[in-house]
């Protein structure tokens, strides 16, 4: 980008040099990219489920409704808070992540337990999916995690896993003790993700730029905090995903280091 361009002239009106000053701008685009992206996803992924509980109320203000039909439309209008609640916890999640000031509270967990109350919390909305949980031989190991972030990273991958499949999709979940961590892998059947979407796809309010991601609503934020979460637990998290065949997201975290005691480093044959 050229900042400036003068040629220098003195007062003799001789010719005296160019000037030529080179500003790289490609961060502030990309800043500014992301501030629209920012705004249009808020005003659309707000818009939806503020204009249905708008109109829901509307016509229970309006009309004497019979007491079932009440009922189906105080049900729409409690799932729709429940959306915009957790898009405000996104953003301010998104926002304390930006400022360091998100807080975790390590403790000692067993994963494997949380991971089969998420996946059955999971299957509960996902009555058009089969989900499975595989444990192998169930680890025993415990991870220093915090439960609360724990069951946001594997709602979002389940979620996620669940949203972007076809009805009647697979999604599975395996753990796998290996020597030092936990594996745990959220498999689907679903859409899949590009082969270039890739390298952005844990970036901040990205999301696929494709008619069938379009049409599934999101804000591109669920797994920018998952990365999040796993980096505080110093894990990995990665994906390998065939556009049309499905993904496969796999989280990697270490297991509790065991406090070797001074005895048994004495009592240790050299
Ligand atoms: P959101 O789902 O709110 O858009 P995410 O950060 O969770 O945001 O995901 C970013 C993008 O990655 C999604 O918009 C979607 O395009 C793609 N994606 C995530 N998970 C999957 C999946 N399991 N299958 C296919 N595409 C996925």
């Amino acid at each position: 980008f050229v900042h400036v361009y003068a040629e220098g002239i003195d007062y003799g009106g001789r010719f005296r040099g160019t000037m030529l000053v080179l500003r790289d701008v490609t961060i502030e685009t990309g800043i500014d990219r992301m501030k629209s992206e920012f705004v249009s996803t808020v005003s659309h992924e707000l818009r939806t489920p503020l204009a249905s509980i708008f109109g829901y109320t509307e016509l229970m203000l309006a009309k004497d409704l019979p007491a079932a039909r009440q009922q189906r439309y105080l049900t729409t209008i409690h799932t729709e808070t429940q959306r915009l609640t957790s898009l405000v916890n996104d953003f301010l999640d998104v926002q304390r992540m930006e400022s360091s000031q998100q807080q975790y509270h390590f403790k000692e967990l067993d994963l494997a337990n949380l991971i089969q109350e998420v996946a059955e919390f999971q299957a509960g909305s996902a009555t058009h999916h089969q989900l499975s949980l595989e444990t192998g031989d169930a680890p025993v190991r415990q991870v220093e995690a915090d439960e609360a972030k724990m069951r946001q990273l594997f709602g979002n991958l389940i979620n996620n896993a669940i949203k972007y499949s076809p009805d009647g999709g697979q999604v599975e979940l395996r753990l796998e003790e290996l020597d030092d961590r936990l594996r745990v892998t959220v498999s689907d059947e679903g859409i899949g993700i590009p082969r270039q979407a890739l390298p952005e796809l844990f970036g901040k309010f990205y999301r696929v730029d494709n008619s069938d991601s379009r049409k599934i609503g999101g804000t591109g934020l669920g797994l920018a905090i998952c990365q999040e979460i796993v980096r505080a637990h110093e894990g990995l998290i990665h994906v390998e995903s065939t556009e049309g065949k499905g993904s496969v997201f796999t989280v990697e975290l270490p297991f509790v280091q065991a406090e070797v005691s001074l005895e048994e480093i004495v009592e240790a044959p050299l």
